[in-house]
């Protein structure tokens, strides 16, 4: 199909200084957990956008100097000129499909800890090092230390040149940049002319700037990547004083402005909390204050918002990160005129928990990423089917949409059978929790792909499978994506030896027992031992229905594993605020009628809680009955034809969304492709 003419302005080309973006999409700098250790990993997925039709693909942050290394995540590194060919291997895989290529230089300053160079961290003034608790200080920066500072930039700047960058980013957002550390009142308390007013403490980011464009000459455009607010009030930059002051003292010497908000939990909202182009209140005001092209960012997944971002003249660019990395296509299926095959990111942030990891990034959404160069998967290609085989898939939960959806796209015939009348499986349960609305997509984006390939999927609702009727049923390959199930006896991490007592009334309920309709009676105690997002979400929807609330959970905090999707603060902030009661570090010891007992960690010894409903969030147990029914007779299968039974997604183990949709994905892959060897992927060896 052509474009919509309306859109055409999303296409039109932009000058950045000396270089030109063919249209207006930008991949602004996003970590991925690769960095310098999978430089081919990085670059072949950084590649696969330029291909989906991004003018400019950007590095991750990328660290320019041993002052300041971010160890042990993996970023980017170009500390002397052993690092250039390494990115220059990056540079050459972006412009082999004509964007350009982006590298955002950094020094952590005052928030890395060094614990691979053993550098003393640096910063504007003496201070623990921050966004951690590791028991190191950096140390206030004198002058000769500034000019030191100033030469390594510089020099990488000139080494960012030579690996063949069109465009250099200087960084100071998030809060976690040397320029940052000098611009924030909270982190500057020097006396000399550094510190104090804002023009001093801007002094080191306009050195930098000025030392940047001197550098390159005019060879590559210069961005400037600046937090206009840090969301914190009168004790932060706020985008109508310091934010704006900034902007107007520095306007015209960076080619490019990238703005965003602070810190990177304030950037990378998660759906659950924040709405598409969030951001916008706090960037729209740079466009009128500045001559050079400005791009900002906000979860873009819909054409019509970068469409409306441009024309209100917000920005020049639609700047994305998350969205870039669910479907790197995003601007060729804009062109294609083909919006609904886009793949719109989900607003989880399991991308970023790869990152905070030290792992390579996941995504919920599109299981090819990180695996474009060691498995050579394609976001939007996948081989021809191997065989005439058909396969019957029974689930239609994330894994089971995938399978289907990957083998139909590879040619083959699929049944997709699911008990339920509505497809989607947990995907359908949880994204009516509140807040997770748009986790729903996981489902849609499927559903209608699969609706396109109806001459080779075919889909059974309310086709509940039993080993009868799979047997009956003809298909040569059996993948078994029937799901799992909450456990209602409490055991899970804190609790292994055996039920909870107690755990056995039908008082007791799970997720799953909610999902089908049970309402719990106030008060009601919700166990999290699972320290997802599941506990509090649950004790919101909970509180939100009017009940009284009691969180129980052996962990420090609430929901412990989103830390690392930047949520955990906003989750157990906003039960606080909505007057959940919280108990921290306590186990489930025992259920009565009208009350649990719950025992401290650190011997804290026990206490009774009141309540009339317990929701156990512990762990789940695959659904594979199915399974092991078929697989006790090979004869029985042999004798039906069936060649292959197998389990997918949370049928084989219980886990992420993205773990479901990726084990889905890799069956239909695999299925006739030659076995994969003991290790099931290529490698990047470091060569002794
Ligand atoms: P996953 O995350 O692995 O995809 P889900 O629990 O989200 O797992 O989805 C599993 C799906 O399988 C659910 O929609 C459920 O209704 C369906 N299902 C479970 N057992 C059967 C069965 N015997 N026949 C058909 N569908 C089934």
């Amino acid at each position: 199909m052509p474009r919509d003419p309306r859109f055409d302005i999303l296409f039109e080309t932009v000058r950045i200084g000396p270089v030109t973006a063919r249209n207006r999409f930008f991949q602004v700098p996003h970590c991925s957990g690769m960095g310098h250790l999978l430089p081919r990993t990085d670059a072949a997925m950084r590649a696969m956008k330029a291909q989906g039709g991004w003018a400019v693909v950007c590095t991750e942050q990328c660290s320019f100097h041993p002052h300041a290394e971010a160890a042990p995540a993996p970023e980017s590194r170009l500390w002397d000129g052993e690092d250039v060919a390494r990115m220059r291997h990056w540079t050459d895989a972006v412009h082999a499909h004509d964007a350009l290529a982006g590298i955002e230089l950094v020094s952590n300053g005052s928030s890395t800890p060094n614990y691979y160079s053993r550098e003393i961290p640096l910063g504007p003034s003496h201070t623990p090092v921050t966004h951690s608790h590791d028991p190191v200080q950096a140390r206030a920066m004198d002058l000769d230390d500034m000019r030191e500072f100033r030469r390594w930039h510089r020099d990488a700047v000139l080494r960012s040149r030579d690996a063949g960058f069109d465009l250099v980013y200087l960084y100071c957002a998030h809060d976690i940049a040397m320029p940052m550390d000098y611009v924030t009142r909270r982190r500057n308390r020097r006396t000399d002319s550094y510190g104090g007013s804002l023009e001093n403490r801007v002094r080191l980011l306009r050195e930098l700037l000025e030392d940047t464009v001197d550098a390159v000459g005019g060879q590559m455009a210069v961005a400037l990547r600046f937090a206009t607010d840090e969301l914190l009030g009168k004790d932060g930059i706020t985008w109508e004083d310091e934010g704006c002051r900034v902007i107007e003292m520095l306007a015209d010497l960076p080619d490019l402005w990238d703005v965003n908000v602070s810190d990177w939990t304030h950037d990378s909202v998660t759906s659950r909390f924040s709405s598409e182009n969030f951001q916008e209140p706090y960037v729209s005001f740079v466009k009128g204050m500045v001559k050079k092209p400005v791009v900002c960012v906000g979860r873009f997944t819909s054409p019509e918002t970068m469409l409306s971002l441009i024309t209100r003249g917000v920005s020049d660019f639609v700047g994305c990160a998350r969205p870039s990395i669910a479907d790197p296509f995003i601007p060729q299926k804009i062109d294609e005129g083909r919006l609904d095959d886009i793949r719109e990111y989900i607003g989880c942030n399991v991308c970023v928990t790869g990152q905070r990891k030290k792992t390579p990034m996941r995504c919920t959404q599109n299981p090819t990423v990180g695996e474009e160069w060691r498995r050579g998967w394609h976001p939007e290609r996948i081989e021809p089917k191997g065989s005439d085989s058909s396969i019957l898939v029974v689930g239609a939960g994330p894994a089971g949409l995938e399978c289907a959806l990957a083998l139909g796209q590879r040619g083959y015939n699929v049944a997709l059978a699911e008990a339920r009348r509505e497809p989607g499986g947990r995907v359908t349960d949880e994204a009516a929790m509140p807040g997770f609305s748009e986790w729903a997509r996981v489902r849609d984006y499927r559903t209608y792909q699969i609706g396109k390939l109806h001459q080779t999927v075919e889909v059974f609702r309310e086709s509940e499978m039993t080993p009868a009727t799979i047997l009956e049923s003809g298909y040569r390959h059996v993948a078994i994506a029937t799901g799992s199930s909450w456990r209602k006896d409490g055991i899970g991490r804190a609790n292994t030896a055996g039920p909870i007592p107690g755990s056995d009334g039908d008082h007791v309920l799970t997720p799953d027992s909610i999902f089908r309709g049970m309402t719990p009676v106030s008060p009601v105690v919700v166990f999290d031992d699972d320290h997802y997002y599941m506990g509090g979400a649950l004790a919101e929807q909970f509180h939100s229905a009017g009940l009284e609330v009691i969180l129980v959970t052996p962990a420090p905090v609430v929901s412990s594993w989103t830390v690392d999707a930047l949520e955990q603060n906003t989750i157990q902030s906003r039960l606080v605020a909505m007057g959940v009661r919280i108990v921290t570090g306590h186990n489930l010891a025992r259920v009565d009628a009208d009350a649990v007992e719950v025992d401290g960690v650190y011997g804290e010894g026990t206490q009774t809680i009141a309540c009339a409903t317990v929701v156990m969030v512990t762990s789940r147990l695959p659904n594979d009955s199915l399974y092991h029914d078929l697989r006790t007779s090979p004869e029985r299968l042999a004798g039906a034809g069936i060649l292959s039974v197998r389990r997918i997604g949370d049928a084989l183990a219980p886990g992420l969304i993205a773990a479901a949709v990726w084990s889905g994905h890799r069956y239909a892959r695999e299925l006739d492709a030659p076995p994969p060897g003991d290790v099931p992927f290529r490698r990047e060896l470091v060569v002794v």
